[in-house]
């Protein structure tokens, strides 16, 4: 009963507050708090150990949103960029393996639509509605994986052709998406020699360019969360393309694992970009985290900003 009063107060509290006052709770500034990194695979028609259905995404946005987050990108935690209002807290998207559920489009009469049901679709949607939301998120891809996780779908899988790959890369740049690397097919990089780490990693930063030229890439996924044995190539390293003679050379600035709690912010002694901890946005997950956080007092809330 106490329940059903207080969410129906609540209701009658946000439906009539001004938009501003619902946007920026008053909380106290935490720069010393901790910024959820989550971590997404599919997104597809069913929720799975793997996979978040379309539904349930949305519902992350709305629920992050309402509990006064704001998304950033990894290149601005690490840049200690974290321009979001007052009051608000920073939270990371990454989405790995650049499934077509990520990033779909549908062919209206020769022109491409963004598919309203991919993760890219839902983003863009929700950003309309919400406009302080913004653009930001990072996309680990893989540029020539099996199962259509190449840049987001190929050879008609999920309706999605081999000649739309490049383009889907280069959109989100100019969205302002950030574009991370996660190797040309997911090689478990332990398994490997020097030489071939370095030409899974060096391949994918090439794909990317090959979308956005010039693109600097600077951060880095770790397939499956696993180092190579020679762990200083995950942070740099290079490879000549024997087609063209071409050396191609990556230094990331950010290494993402794939499990862990809530990063530390950037100013924390405790902060390494080059081995960041990630949360998989599976089951019940996000909520948990949320109110973890907040029940400890460590939610990062951010300041007003430096002059
Ligand atoms: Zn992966």
């Amino acid at each position: 009963m106490t329940n059903i009063r207080l969410s129906s107060l609540a209701a009658l509290v946000l439906a009539v507050a001004p938009l501003a006052a619902q946007n920026a709770p008053a909380r106290a500034p935490n720069s010393q708090g901790r910024i959820p990194i989550l971590e997404y695979h599919l997104v597809s028609d069913k929720d799975s150990r793997w996979g978040r259905s379309a539904e349930h995404f949305r519902r992350d946005l709305e629920l992050l949103y309402q509990r006064g987050y704001r998304p950033i990108t990894v290149t601005q935690l690490i840049d200690n960029k974290i321009d979001i209002p007052a009051g608000t807290s920073p939270v990371i998207f990454t989405f790995d393996d650049a499934s077509p559920g990520q990033f779909r489009y549908i062919e209206k009469d020769g022109k491409l639509e963004v598919d309203p049901s991919s993760a890219v679709g839902i983003w863009l949607a929700f950003n309309k509605t919400h406009p302080d939301w913004g653009k930001r998120a990072t996309f680990c891809m893989l540029p020539g994986a099996a199962a259509g996780h190449a840049f987001f779908g190929d050879r008609n899988i999920e309706g999605q052709k081999t000649a739309w790959r490049m383009q889907k890369v280069k959109f989100l740049a100019e969205q302002g998406f950030e574009l991370c690397n996660h190797t040309l097919w997911h090689a478990n990089l332990a398994k490997y020699g020097d030489a071939m780490v370095q030409e899974q990693i060096a391949r994918g930063v090439l794909a990317i360019d090959s979308a956005v030229a010039g693109y600097k890439v600077r951060t880095f996924a770790l397939p499956l969360g696993i180092w190579p044995k020679n762990r200083a190539l995950a942070k740099s390293g290079s490879w000549r393309d024997p087609k063209t003679g071409r050396e191609v050379r990556y230094n990331f600035d950010a290494i993402l694992e794939v499990s862990g709690p809530a990063a530390h912010p950037p100013t924390h002694a405790k902060f390494n970009a080059l081995s960041l901890p990630r949360i998989q946005i599976v089951g019940m997950e996000l909520e948990k985290t949320l109110d973890d956080l907040e029940k400890k007092g460590e939610r990062y809330v951010a300041g007003p900003a430096a002059k």
